[in-house]
Formats: C-alpha cells, structure tokens, sequence
C-alpha cells in the first residue's frame, strides 16, 4: 500500500510551475517563428482579469509568471501586473522585443526579476531577416542590455537567439558584438532555442528556408562555449519542450506542447482558465503530469 508520501508524488500535478502570459497579441515584428497570438488580437482582458487568473495559480502553487509576445511593453497595464505578482511572491520574466524598452523601463523593471532580450543576428541585417517588422530592434537590444546592466543590479538579463537557417552561420558572432558595444558578457546568460516547427507561422518554419537540425544547433552551442567561456550559455533543442510551457493568451486560452511519437513537437490546447479555471486544470493534469514547465 502506497505512504500518503508516495501518493502525493504519484498524484498528478494540478499547475504548473510557470505561466506564461501573453495580454496582447499585438507586436512591431513580424517573427516567422512566433507562438503569440495573430497581431490583430489585441487586449480581450482587462487588468483586473489578469491579476485574478495570477493569484488563482499562485493559489495552487505557481511561483513564476513569463510576460511574453505579443509584445508585453504595448500593455499599459503591464506595471500592475507585475507589481501584483511580486506582492504574490512570484518570480517575474519580462520576454520583449525591447523597441519600447527605453521609454517604459522605469514604470516596469522594478518589478522585473529576469529580463529577457532577443539578438539573432550579428548585424542589423541578419537580425532583421530574423526579426523583419516596421522597426529595427538591433540597436535597440543592444542599448536595453547596456541599459539593464547599468541601472538594474537586481534584474538578472537573458539574451535570446532563435537558431534558424537564415543565421545559423552567424549565431557565434553575436555575443562578439554585445562585448563590443559594451555588454559584460559575465553578467548575462545566453539562450540559444532551435527553430520550432509549430505556431501560427508553421508553414514556414517548417522548410528548408527556416529549420535546423539538432546536429547543427549542437555545433553553434559548442561554437560559442568555445569563444566564450566566461558567459553562461544553454542551448533547448525543441525535443525537450514536451510540456515545457503553459502559455496563456490574450483571449485566455491556454495551449502548451507535446511531443508527438515522431520526435515533432505539437500545440496543445489547454482550455481557458479565464472561463473555467477547473477545466484547464484538469488538461494539466492529464497532459503534463510528471513534466515541468520551466
Ligand atoms: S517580437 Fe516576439 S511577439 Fe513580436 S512577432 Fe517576434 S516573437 Fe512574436
């Protein structure tokens, strides 16, 4: 017979650990790649429903919340949001493409335990290929990086890079050019992610124009070990993301990803916690029991 230890273990888990929450999906990129909503979407949900759906999780024993894209910094309420989940005792990421960064930074950073910026190019170029849209975010990393290490001592910064075909040739160069506009590569961690074949924009992440093999993804990763040894880096091939993410959004539907029994990575639907909390905690249970959302 099973301890009442052993059966909280084995019982499946009803939350997850991490929710990432998307209030919009507006943005001023246009990513091949991107798993937020369509941009036409913009904010459904008011601030009071969304400081509701964080304390509702953190109830149940969700520690961190992921502000992610659409582009979180176009929410004006996005200060509230995040001072709600640090008063919840949460652990707080702000994923952005940086364009507003400048502007926002004050209202919104001292709220922000883990600043996450995206450079996937070398050059202004490259990176637009990556990241095409009506404004260039190159300079605009750059500067928020520089601006984070210089005025946020508390604020831990995560540079981004999606590896795909356009810049799986240039992924190493990129940490050269924040060292050499003044990032302190000691101070930042570095995440490379292979290109996933789902989302919205699958159709063409999922060519020859856009997809990468792990083989490939291996060899940058070990590339840039190599170059730089003083910086933190990882690498998330897209085999592991097999109930990696809960992600809400901006309609508050809930979808995340499996694996499938081919090795492909698929979205799953998890309900909407805005409209029945207990249906989509039951979708946890059954798809993500005994995996961890990061
Ligand atoms: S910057 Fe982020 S939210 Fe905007 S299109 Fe790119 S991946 Fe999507």
């Amino acid at each position: 017979m099973a301890t009442s230890e052993q059966s909280l273990n084995n019982s499946p888990r009803m939350h997850p650990d991490t929710i990432d929450i998307s209030m919009t999906g507006s943005c001023q990129l246009d990513c091949q790649w991107c798993w937020g909503d369509v941009h036409k979407i913009g904010i459904e949900h008011q601030q009071d429903s969304w400081k509701n759906l964080l304390s509702s999780f953190n109830e149940r024993g969700t520690n961190a919340v992921v502000f992610t894209g659409g582009e979180p910094l176009m929410v004006p309420f996005l200060p509230e949001i995040a001072q709600h989940a640090k008063e919840l005792g949460m652990r707080t990421t702000l994923s952005t493409n940086a364009v507003l960064l400048a502007r926002k930074h004050h209202k919104v950073l001292p709220f922000i335990d883990d600043l996450g910026l995206p450079l996937d190019g070398s050059t202004s170029p490259i990176n637009k290929i990556m990241r095409p849209g009506k404004i260039d975010n190159f300079k605009k990393v750059i500067e928020g990086a520089n601006l984070v290490l210089d005025n946020y001592p508390d604020t831990e910064l995560t540079i981004r890079t999606v590896i795909a075909r356009p810049n799986v040739n240039d992924v190493a160069n990129i940490p050269e050019v924040l060292s050499n506009q003044g990032v302190n590569l000691s101070r930042i961690r570095y995440k490379m992610y292979q290109v996933e074949p789902i989302g919205p924009r699958a159709t063409i992440t999922n060519t020859e124009a856009w997809s990468v093999e792990e083989d490939e993804c291996l060899e940058v990763a070990e590339e840039v070990s190599e170059r730089y040894p003083n910086m933190h880096n990882t690498l998330q091939l897209y085999k592991n993301t097999s109930g990696r993410y809960f992600q809400v959004g901006a309609l508050g539907n809930a979808f995340g990803t499996l694996i499938d029994d081919d090795g492909k990575p698929k979205t799953i639907e998890l309900g909407n916690p805005m409209k029945d909390l207990s249906e989509s905690l039951a979708m946890i249970a059954l798809y993500y029991s005994g995996l961890d959302t990061h």
